[in-house]
C-alpha cells in the first residue's frame, strides 16, 4: 500500500488565501508583535518566517529583540507597553526562552488572554479542555484543519499520540478528544510503545526523535501524522531512510542535510493509509494557522 499524502503546503495556501478576504475587510491591518529573545538560530529561522508571512499577508508584524541575559523582571517591563498596546492584536513569545527567565511568568502573567495568538497561556489551555472558543496552540490547529480539509473521519477512530508536550502532544489529544476520537497519550516513560501505536487508526507523532516510530509502530491502513521536524547529518542514516527517494539523496549531497520527522518515511509510506510527509506536511500549517489566530484576534478586537 502506497498511503495519500497529505500536502500540507497546499492546505496552508489555501488558508492563507482565504486570510485575505477577512483581512481586507478589517477597519485596520492585524498586527502581532513577535518576541525573540537572545540569538538561537533556529528561532531566528522561525522568527523570520513568521515576519514574512504577515508581510505577505499585509499583517503588521512589530519585531522585539532582548538579548539574551536579559532577566525576566526586564523582559516583563519590555513586553508591558505591548501588551498594554490597544492596536496590537496578537503578541508571540518565541520558545525556548533562555534557561534564567521564568518562561510561565511571562506567558501567564504577561500576556492578556485575548492577545495569546499562540494560545499557551493557563486562560488559552482551559477554554481548550472545556472545548469553548478562543486561541488554540498552532501545530495542533494546523493538523485538526489537514484533517478537516482532507475528510478524514475522526469520530469513533482510536488515536494514538506519541509525546505529551504543553504545546503539541496535550492540546494535540484535547483537540481530537472534542472530535469524538478514544485517545491515547503516550510518552518516554509507556511500556511497550509499539503495541500502543499500533491500535491506532490515527497515529500522531510528536516526539523529536528523528524516525524513531517504525513499522513496528504502525498498524497496516493507519493514517500517520508526523509532527515531527528533526535535521539529520550522517549519511548512512541518510542512505538508508531515503533509499527510496532519489531527490532527498540529491538534496542532501547538495546541502549537507536533510529534514526527517519522528516516523521513518520508508514505513509511512509503505504501511499507511495516508501520513503528513516531512518536509511539506505539518510544518506549513503551523505558521498558516499563527496568521488564522492574529486575523481572528484582530475581528474580535476590531
Ligand atoms: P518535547 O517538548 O521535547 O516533547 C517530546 C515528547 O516526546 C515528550 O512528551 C516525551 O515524553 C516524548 N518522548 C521522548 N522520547 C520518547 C520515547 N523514547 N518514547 C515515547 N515518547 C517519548 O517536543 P515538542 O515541542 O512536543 O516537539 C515534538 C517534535 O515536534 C519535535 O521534533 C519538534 O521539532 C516538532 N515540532 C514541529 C512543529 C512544526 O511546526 N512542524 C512545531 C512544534 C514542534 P516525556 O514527556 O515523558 O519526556
Amino acid at each position: 500500500m502506497a498511503g495519500q499524502i497529505l500536502d500540507g503546503k497546499k492546505i496552508s495556501a489555501d488558508i492563507l488565501s482565504e486570510l485575505r478576504s477577512r483581512i481586507a475587510a478589517l477597519p485596520r491591518p492585524p498586527a502581532l508583535a513577535v518576541v525573540l529573545v537572545g540569538e538561537n538560530p533556529a528561532s531566528q529561522i522561525y522568527v523570520r518566517n513568521k515576519i514574512k508571512a504577515c508581510q505577505d499577508l499585509g499583517i503588521r508584524s512589530i519585531e522585539v529583540r532582548p538579548s539574551g541575559d536579559i532577566s525576566t523582571e526586564a523582559l516583563i517591563r519590555e513586553l508591558t507597553p505591548l501588551a498594554n498596546d490597544r492596536t496590537i492584536d496578537g503578541i508571540l513569545v518565541q520558545m525556548p526562552l533562555p534557561p534564567q527567565i521564568d518562561t510561565e511568568r511571562v506567558t501567564s502573567y504577561v500576556i492578556d488572554p485575548s492577545r495569546d495568538v499562540d494560545g499557551f497561556s493557563p486562560a488559552s489551555l482551559g477554554l481548550l479542555v472545556a472545548n469553548k472558543p478562543g486561541p488554540r496552540a498552532c501545530t495542533p490547529a494546523g493538523v485538526m484543519e489537514i484533517l478537516k480539509r482532507y475528510q478524514i473521519p475522526i469520530a469513533g477512530k482510536h488515536a494514538v499520540i506519541v509525546g505529551r508536550s504543553d504545546i503539541v502532544g496535550k492540546p494535540m489529544a484535547l483537540m481530537l478528544l472534542h472530535e469524538n476520537a478514544t485517545v491515547t497519550i503516550c510518552h518516554s516513560r509507556t511500556p511497550d510503545l509499539a503495541a500502543h501505536c499500533r491500535q491506532a487508526d490515527i497515529l500522531v507523532a510528536a516526539i523529536g526523535r528523528p524516525a524513531f516510530l517504525n513499522e513496528l509502530h504502525i498498524k497496516p491502513g493507519a493514517g500517520v501524522i508526523d509532527v515531527g521536524m528533526n535535521r539529520l547529518i550522517d549519511a548512512n542514516t541518510v542512505q538508508a531512510l531515503f533509499a527510496f527517494d532519489p531527490a532527498r539523496l540529491a538534496a542532501f549531497a547538495k546541502n549537507g542535510s536533510v529534514l526527517v520527522g519522528d516516523v521513518d518515511p520508508r514505513a509511512m509510506q509503505e504501511l499507511s493509509s495516508f501520513y503528513t510527509p516531512v518536509p511539506g506536511g505539518v510544518g506549513p500549517l503551523t505558521i498558516a494557522m499563527l496568521m488564522s489566530n492574529t486575523v481572528q484576534l484582530a475581528e474580535q478586537h476590531a
